[in-house]
């Protein structure tokens, strides 16, 4: 089998063609670079620069490669930058989705694995979140991603598309064999932040609200291994090759960290005090976001291998301070 994995430069999408190798299927990869890294493209994997709305590049891949599906990983990801730039939002994860989506009609590639994300939620009702939970996204990003879960059932009715939909809780940590990692510029994510302040870039940890309405007022979140999600890209695959229907699914370890305590358990990895100092919340952000990751692991037969929040933390400060 031949994939072709957009966004395959990047933190999420280079994991994948790792686990897509290992799992012996030839990958091609297409990523404009302007957060993906060359050096963290597989060796000897073709490589396409260029964004994944442009239609010509994509019936020249189609053309040159016999593509039994697609995983998109292409796309903006931070919901404070969607709140400021909705637009580019819109623009990027919904309009060049629905590009490829639409290439992929005309050229008969009918599978399709979406990367989405816990975002579309909002607020949750409960937690662990159901994947039939109702979807009410509080910032641009969740939306550019919900609009694509949204106009995939067409692709299917209208084009044959079998697609599933992967909502991905907060992804971390690095490949436990150090071939790849997060590496943003600039980073915003919790666990690199932290693990920069333990490295001395950083002087102390902006934490974002201490009045949230959780036990020590900080928010949670689920936090899953990069490679345990990347595997479940690759059961995914199997799981449309075997016949089996599309649909959505989350990604997470179901158990909720709080910000102090990610930071903690940092403290503990690193050995370092991490400072840190409390500033306003920032917008856009829920309280409380975790999974419910039952139907991941009853219909893929997904299992986590680095479930553990101290092993996530050690993988990514082993990544943070090679040389
Ligand atoms: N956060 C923080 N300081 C940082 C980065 C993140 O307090 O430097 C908080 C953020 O407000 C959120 C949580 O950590 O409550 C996880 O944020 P992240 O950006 O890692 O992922 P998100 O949940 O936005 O996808």
């Amino acid at each position: 089998m031949k994939y072709l994995v957009t966004g395959g430069a990047g933190y999420i999408g280079s994991h994948t063609a790792l686990a897509l190798l290992a799992a012996g299927a030839e990958v091609v990869i297409l990523d404009n670079l302007t957060t993906g890294h060359l050096s963290l493209v597989p060796r000897g994997v073709p490589f396409y620069r260029g964004d994944v709305g442009d239609a010509g590049l994509l019936q020249e891949i189609f053309h040159q490669h016999r593509i039994d599906g697609v995983l998109h990983f292409a796309a903006k990801s931070l919901v404070g930058e969607s709140m400021v730039a909705p637009g580019h939002y819109f623009l990027a994860n919904t309009g060049q989705t629905t590009a490829l989506l639409q290439a992929m009609a005309e050229a008969g590639v009918r599978r399709f694995v979406f990367s989405s994300t816990a975002a579309v939620y909002g607020e949750p009702d409960q937690v662990p979140i159901p994947e039939d939970h109702p979807v009410r996204p509080t910032n641009p990003y969740g939306l550019s991603k919900h609009l694509i879960e949204a106009m995939l059932p067409w692709f299917a009715r209208v084009h044959g598309l079998k697609w599933i939909a992967l909502r991905y809780f907060n992804v971390a940590g690095a490949d436990p064999e150090g071939r790849s990692g997060e590496q943003h510029d600039p980073e915003t994510h919790l666990i690199p932040n932290v693990l920069q302040v333990a490295q001395g870039k950083r002087e102390y940890l902006s934490l974002f609200g201490d009045d949230y309405a959780t036990p020590d007022g900080t928010c949670i979140r689920d936090y899953i291994h990069v490679s345990d999600l990347a595997d479940a890209h690759v059961l995914a695959l199997q799981a449309l090759a075997a016949g089996h229907p599309s649909g959505f699914y989350n990604l997470g370890n179901g158990l909720g960290f709080s910000v102090l305590q990610v930071v903690e358990r940092a403290r503990q990895v690193t050995g370092h005090p991490i400072p840190l100092r409390i500033e306003p919340r920032r917008p856009g952000d829920p309280a409380v976001l975790v999974a419910s990751n039952a139907r991941a692991m009853a219909e893929l037969g997904w299992r986590p291998r680095y479930a553990d929040l101290s092993v996530i933390i050690e993988t990514a400060w082993r990544w943070q301070s090679r040389k």
